[in-house]
């Protein structure tokens, strides 16, 4: 039989770490499933997991696309297709986004599931790993027909989702409004004889309609606890600190208020889809998030420099937050980064290659498995609220959503001296931990 894993990573007694592991050959993969895998490769390979649950953990459990007619308000009818990729449900029910974006295809959803897997187990929640999507742009449609949409994609997927057994939530294009639509069609449709306690088939919803307080700030919120986790071991101090935000989204902006408003930290640069921006003296979060509320974006705020976007990635900063898209930081732009912390609010924003670079600059990097997992953290409060009949107040959320991240964050640097390892390793590593251990104890059936 092979070895079974240890469920607890210490470091050597006198405090050294394991036999530093080699470095890989990396490359920049077109494909961002690829890259996913190429991640827990290099895991399993560090933990010299074994061959069967590589092969069971290399593809997600089901793959499911919906293609299903749209009516427009034009009269016209559109054909639209979405994906719920369920990757792993061995810590519990499949977990996990959905996205809006005409970009969608299979093999992104796949990668997300993935990490959801991973994201949840390194937060220790009783969940697996899923992630939805839909190809329209929710920008060109209007509220009625994004609510049809909604609607009828929620009714295609049908009981392949479930409040105990895949739950999904808001990610990019989506929110609680979503949220909202998606657990009325589903108490209304699918689950219309438990219609009262079936609301926790989606987080993330609005709190009148049965949401969490304090889950719209989460994924933020849980970078910035990070940030500060990472500040305290590293002897910084956050008040000093300049930094700068790609995206200004939900979960940028979030993280540039409470790192200003909280720690005391300036803003300096930001950039979206609309522009790039910067002012050295500093931009007030709160100002900028107004803005961007009005216009759709960072592009014209009228108290920074609007600069090349190009020029963003060279920012003179202590922090820099990527809190956008995919693949962002790649082997062109990472050297020219000059900051001491990269922050990934985004999933999957930096490439193996940028990473390698990075390591060797010796820029720190909180992975995007740990650095966003706040937003399924207060899902699951969420979920665990809408089970019990209970509604906690803002302290309470906040308070446990940073005693989960300090508990991740440092499981991910104890699991990196022990296997002399990156932190982005480590973060694998420890996620993949877990799973395995449940794998090892259950074994397969039959
Ligand atoms: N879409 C978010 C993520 O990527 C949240 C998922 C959830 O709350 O289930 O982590």
């Amino acid at each position: 039989m092979d070895t079974p894993m240890s469920s607890t990573i210490a470091d050597h007694a006198d405090g050294t770490p394991m036999e530093k592991a080699p470095p890989i050959e990396v490359n920049e993969f077109e494909n961002l499933y690829e890259m996913a895998v190429a991640q827990f490769e290099r895991a399993a390979d560090l933990t010299e997991l074994k061959p069967s649950l590589r092969a069971i953990l290399s593809e997600p459990k089901n793959e499911l696309i919906v293609n299903f007619p749209v009516r427009m308000d034009t009269g016209e009818t559109i054909m639209a297709r979405g994906y719920r990729i369920q990757h792993n449900n061995i810590l519990g029910c499949y977990k996990g986004g959905l996205r809006f974006s005409p970009h969608v295809h299979l093999d992104e959803v796949k990668a997300l599931a993935a990490w959801m897997t991973w994201k949840c187990a390194l937060a220790d929640l009783p969940f697996g790993g899923a992630k939805g999507g839909l190809q329209i742009d929710p920008a060109q449609l209007s509220p009625v027909e994004l609510e049809r949409v909604t609607r009828r994609f929620t009714h295609a997927l049908g009981s392949n989702i479930g409040p105990d057994y895949d739950i999904p939530a808001p990610d990019m294009g989506t929110n609680a409004q979503t949220m909202v639509w998606m657990m009325d069609t589903y108490m209304n449709t699918i689950a219309y004889a438990s219609k009262n306690v079936s609301r926790h088939v989606v987080t993330g919803k609005t709190v009148a309609s049965g949401g969490s307080v304090g889950r719209d700030e989460a994924t933020g919120r849980g970078t910035i606890y990070n940030v500060a986790s990472w500040a305290t071991e590293n002897d910084v101090d956050l008040s000093g600190c300049k930094f700068a935000v790609q995206g200004y989204g939900n979960v940028g902006s979030f993280a540039a208020r409470i790192l200003q408003d909280e720690y005391g930290a300036t803003l300096v640069a930001a950039q979206d889809h609309t522009g790039s921006i910067t002012n050295p003296q500093g931009i007030e979060a709160n100002d900028l998030a107004d803005h961007v509320s009005a216009n759709g974006g960072v592009g014209g705020y009228g108290k920074a420099e609007a600069e090349d976007p190009d020029e963003f990635w060279k920012t003179d900063c202590d922090i820099m937050i990527p809190a956008a898209l995919e693949w962002q930081l790649t082997s062109t732009n990472a050297p020219q980064l000059k900051c001491r912390l990269v922050a990934e609010g985004a999933n999957g924003p930096t490439t193996m290659a940028a990473d390698r670079i990075l390591q060797e600059n010796g820029i720190d990097i909180i992975p995007d498995i740990l650095a966003n997992a706040g937003g399924v953290i207060v899902s699951f409060f969420e979920w665990t609220q809408n089970r019990r009949g209970e509604t906690w107040y803002l302290d309470e959320v906040r308070h446990k959503l940073k005693r989960r991240i300090a508990d991740a964050y440092d499981r991910v640097q104890r699991t990196r001296r022990h296997y002399g390892c990156t932190t982005r390793e480590a973060t694998s590593i420890a996620a993949l931990d877990r799973v395995a251990q449940a794998y090892d104890e259950r074994g397969i059936f039959p």
